[in-house]
């Protein structure tokens, strides 16, 4: 079984008229953390470009790495760490049940429901809860919460087995998940055959127009296929058959796009095409703007690893500060991957004590900040840098300073 294959063609609107946009060589998993050092440093590379589609305006990678290597049993990610994650559901739940007129015991469905973080604020509002996710240990974890959860991909046959065991439900959600789809149309269909008719859907996914704007493009690695904004992604809609009643963006994970749809074949509401011309007026839709946008980013990679490389030369000891996926390119990019950043601090359980794939930064528990008091705080998780202030100052650290990468390289003193 060959591990990558190049997509050829968009996977929204099937054009063959692809544009490369940016090129970032070849860097391991983000997820594929080893157990030792020496492990670390033999994890294989895949190639990570980014197309852009000349006919729809799509974003997309240039190549897939087979999903069982992605989400295999080293599938790490927890929403429910995050305290921020539990206030967003909880607001997106309140105005979910508001806005499709939602009552008790109607069926909510979440895709790629993790540990059911979400599905528990709607849970808590009196609606019937399913999850689904291919992940082992989310699932799991949800299941023990008392959130029922199919530990499947989703697809036609678990679709199939979904709708035989409930029938057709009234609400599916789904939060940062269809980025990462294999099939995206078969996806979408799958999700139109389990919805009543008028039934809605409402998913939320990384907003690009914001990759591209603050510079975020670490948020691009191989999990995440796609880099949506809404203009390809309504055409794509409503031809599948789905009318489009909503869109807004909020700012958790750097930028979020939420589209609330309805299965019917009537018009987009004219919030929609309001959003959408606005949209066609952004940065992204710039030529000139979108071909620049490499050089930049290694302008600010260099500027980062200049800062913390004088920072090691002068003595001083640096920690990273999470493991998420998307260190590793920052990593790389930044060519910090063999500057001496020793380890990184890490919440969730499941990561400690394993090692950032190729740069072999040992991911240990908060207790190393107590003991070794480095003197600076890498923060890898940049977009949960609120969250992490917040606990440094509850277990009161003193005298270290904080590095946020991105959007701009900017230092917190505690
Ligand atoms: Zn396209």
């Amino acid at each position: 079984m060959r591990k990558i294959k190049k997509i050829n063609k968009c996977r929204l609107c099937e054009s063959r008229e692809l544009s490369k946009m940016l090129d970032f060589g070849s860097l391991p998993l983000g997820n594929d953390l080893a157990l030792n050092a020496r492990q670390s440093k033999s994890k294989i590379s895949y190639r990570l470009v980014l197309n852009n589609c000349n006919s729809c305006n799509h974003f997309q990678l240039g190549h897939e790495v087979h999903s069982k290597k992605l989400f295999a049993t080293n599938y790490t990610y927890l929403t429910g760490v995050a305290p921020s994650f539990i206030n967003h559901f909880k607001n997106y739940a309140d105005w979910i049940v508001n806005r499709c007129h939602l009552k008790k015991n109607d069926i909510v469905l979440d895709i790629g429901s993790n540990d059911g973080t979400c599905l528990k604020a709607f849970k808590k509002k009196k609606l019937k809860v399913i999850g689904i996710d291919p992940a082992i240990l989310p699932s799991k974890i949800a299941n023990s919460n008392r959130i029922f959860t199919y530990n499947k991909f989703f697809n036609e046959s678990s679709a199939k087995k979904i709708r035989n065991d409930f029938g057709e439900v009234d609400f599916i959600t789904s939060h940062n998940v269809l980025a990462h789809v294999n099939e995206i149309k078969n996806v979408f269909s799958n999700i139109l055959y389990l919805l009543k008719n008028n039934g809605y859907f409402c998913f939320e996914v990384g907003y690009f127009v914001n990759v591209v704007e603050k510079n975020l493009f670490d948020t691009i690695y191989h999990e995440h296929l796609d880099y949506h904004h809404a203009n390809p992604i309504v055409l794509f809609l409503n031809k599948i058959g789905f009318q489009v009643i909503n869109i807004s963006t909020n700012s958790v994970q750097g930028g979020t796009l939420r589209v609330l749809c309805k299965k019917s074949t009537e018009q987009n509401s004219q919030q929609v095409s309001k959003f959408l011309s606005n949209e066609r007026k952004k940065s992204i839709y710039n030529k000139k703007h979108m071909s620049q946008w490499q050089k930049k980013i290694q302008q600010k990679m260099l500027r980062l690893n200049k800062f913390v490389t004088s920072k090691i030369n002068e003595n001083f000891t640096v920690y990273g500060y999470g493991a998420p996926t998307k260190a590793v390119l920052l990593l790389k990019l930044s060519k910090l991957s063999k500057s001496g950043i020793q380890y990184t601090i890490e919440d969730n359980k499941l990561k400690i004590n394993k090692f950032i794939p190729q740069s072999s930064i040992e991911i240990v528990n908060f207790k190393k900040i107590i003991i070794n008091k480095p003197n600076y705080l890498i923060i890898f998780a940049w977009n949960f840098v609120d969250d992490i202030v917040d606990k440094l100052k509850s277990k009161k650290i003193k005298n270290i300073k904080i590095i946020v990468p991105l959007p701009d390289l900017r230092t917190i003193t505690l």
